[in-house]
């Protein structure tokens, strides 16, 4: 080619050559969102011959319509079927549609593009330490101006149980739009996990600011869905970690977990913020779990057993279970340091057996009709083995079962109901007494009353020591309650003789407290009962 005929007018190339001979794809979309033209670049691109089809189907990873993509300026990010990301400038509206002209997206590298969730087009677990380590230095470093929420679905798994995976996919793509719409424009919005997400908020003035997102994070997440027809209401607990001097990625997100889970011990669908401290305390539980996973095996539990008596003769007609941990090093551990604890990580299963196990091996050495109520928590009514285990149990030790009482607290009610109830019925159905313990400490005490036929009530001790009026007019209502019911009424916590008086006159049927006995190790109650 002589460099006159670039020059020449006559040798100007036809448009559509000119198009072909660009090295970035232009494409032109009618205004029904039909690709009508595409240059020899896009062909390349977007694979093949692609006039005709409609863009939704060459740009699936966007699941808006090509109008109100256009609709939100003409700077876009497209993601093609065949997985390559571009920056699209669009044209103004013309007679034929919109000619869009496509850049590789430099920043969708293609370890970009694996760090992106395909569910929620949320990032990954990888391109969120970048989005932090971005956030940090824009920032500043970051020190009171960035925040992490590490954000936990309460009771999804329930959904994707019993709705079906389908159904936990869309909840979770719409959880996600949820907390886009919470946050701003340059917030970054990860998906770590199953149901876990963080958001990177960046700019923020005060912790406030850090707590108002969450608060918004949780009321929003929380709000009801509409999800195939069924009405699906999840929550979230979310924890907050505001970054500090010299932090980077991975000291916030340790921090944000440790926040979101006290979050979760604080009852979930709340937002804690990170303190210093939660450190500590997390590491004592920690050490205080792996202690407690070795117990049993170095045979440190023990159970002890305190007397109650019946009122109506003044005879002691049983014991009830108590476990105790005497620990080398610590000491003797309440059960209120470790219960929760055990219940937790599960560990309650094996503990609470083992108790059941030595409770009614030990009543069966008792003289006859005594009997013996051990403590069952009420993660142990979740599972389904409970009825198998106190069978066994009773099977072993030659205890018979109307010498065996079940106490359980409100909390085994709270939650799934329908097959606690079964569990209980089918309890009382070998014999077994069913207790419903420390009452009036719950939520809806009487209507669980109404639910199932419980042979007693133990009224918690904070009702039978308080001296004020409103204990008294609780204990007197109580009391007189289990009387039309025909439940038995045990009054905890009896110290003083006055309280002795206080609970006779009231009517309690039986009372267990120091004054009638303290728990005592097993060896000590034949003693105790020949006395
Ligand atoms: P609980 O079932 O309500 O047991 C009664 C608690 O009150 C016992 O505390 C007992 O020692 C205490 N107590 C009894 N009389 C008096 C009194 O006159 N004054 C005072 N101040 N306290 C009295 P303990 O043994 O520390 O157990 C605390 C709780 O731990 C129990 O409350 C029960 O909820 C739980 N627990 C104990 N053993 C087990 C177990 O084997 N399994 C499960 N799941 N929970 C257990
Ligand atoms: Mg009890
Ligand atoms: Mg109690």
């Amino acid at each position: 080619m002589s460099p006159q005929s670039l020059h020449a007018p006559e040798a100007s190339p036809p448009p559509d050559a000119i198009l072909n001979a660009l090295p970035h794809p232009v494409i032109v979309i009618s205004d029904d969102g039909e690709v009508i033209y595409a240059n020899g670049a896009a062909q390349v691109a977007l694979g093949g011959w692609i006039a005709g089809l409609p863009f939704a189907e060459i740009f699936p990873g966007s699941d808006e319509s090509f109008e109100r993509l256009i609709a939100r300026g003409s700077a876009l990010t497209l993601a093609s079927k065949t997985h390559a990301r571009y920056r699209a400038l669009a044209g103004p509206p013309s007679a034929y549609g919109r000619v869009l002209s496509l850049f590789p997206d430099e920043s969708a590298t293609p370890a970009a593009i694996a760090d992106t969730d395909e569910l929620t087009g949320l990032l990954k677990r990888n391109g969120l330490n970048d989005g932090i380590e971005r956030a940090l230095v824009a920032e500043d470093g970051g020190a009171g101006r960035v925040a992490i929420h590490c954000i936990d679905l309460d009771r999804f798994k329930v959904v994707n149980d019993t709705l079906g995976h389908g159904v936990g996919d869309v909840l979770l793509a719409r959880v996600a739009e949820r907390i886009r719409s919470a946050c701003r424009k340059g917030d970054c919005v990860a998906r770590i996990g199953g149901d876990e997400f963080v958001v990177v908020q960046t700019g923020i003035a005060s912790p406030e600011d850090a707590e108002r997102l969450a608060a918004r994070l949780v009321d929003l997440i929380g709000r009801t869905y509409v999800l195939s027809g069924h009405t699906v209401n999840i929550g979230a607990s979310v924890g907050v970690a505001v970054a500090e001097a010299g932090n980077g990625p991975r000291d916030m997100l340790r921090n944000g977990d440790l926040a979101l889970y006290e979050a979760k011990r604080a009852g979930r669908g709340r937002f804690r913020t990170f303190e210093t401290g939660m450190d500590a305390a997390l590491k004592y539980r920690r050490e205080l779990e792996i202690d407690l996973r070795r117990a049993l095996a170095l045979k440190q539990f023990a159970v002890h057993y305190q007397p109650f008596v019946d009122l109506r003769d003044d005879r002691v007609i049983g014991f009830e279970a108590l476990i105790r941990w005497d620990h080398p090093v610590r000491g003797r551990v309440p059960p209120m340091d470790f219960i929760p604890l055990a219940e937790e990580t599960g560990l309650i299963a094996k503990i609470g057996e083992w108790v059941l196990r030595t409770a009614c091996a030990t009543a069966a050495t008792w003289p006859e009709p005594m009997t013996v109520a051990v403590n069952i928590s009420p993660v142990q009514f979740k599972s389904d083995t409970l009825v198998e285990t106190v069978v066994s149990a009773l099977a072993h030790s030659g205890l018979s079962p109307q010498r065996l009482e079940i106490e359980i607290t409100e909390g085994a009610l709270l939650e799934d109901t329908v097959n606690v109830l079964k569990t209980l019925h089918a309890l009382q159905a070998l014999g077994v007494k069913i207790s419903m313990d420390d009452f009036g400490t719950g939520y809806s005490s009487l209507s669980y009353l109404q639910k199932f036929p419980f042979d007693k009530i133990k009224i918690d001790r904070s009702f039978v020591q308080g001296s004020d009026e409103d204990s008294e007019a609780i204990l007197k209502a109580i009391a007189s309650l289990g009387l039309s019911l025909g439940m038995a009424i045990t009054a905890e916590g009896v110290e003083t003789p006055e309280q002795l008086a206080r609970i006779r006159d009231e009517q309690c049927t039986h009372v267990q407290g120091y004054l009638t006995g303290r728990p005592m190790p097993a060896d000590g109650i034949h003693p105790f009962l020949s006395e």
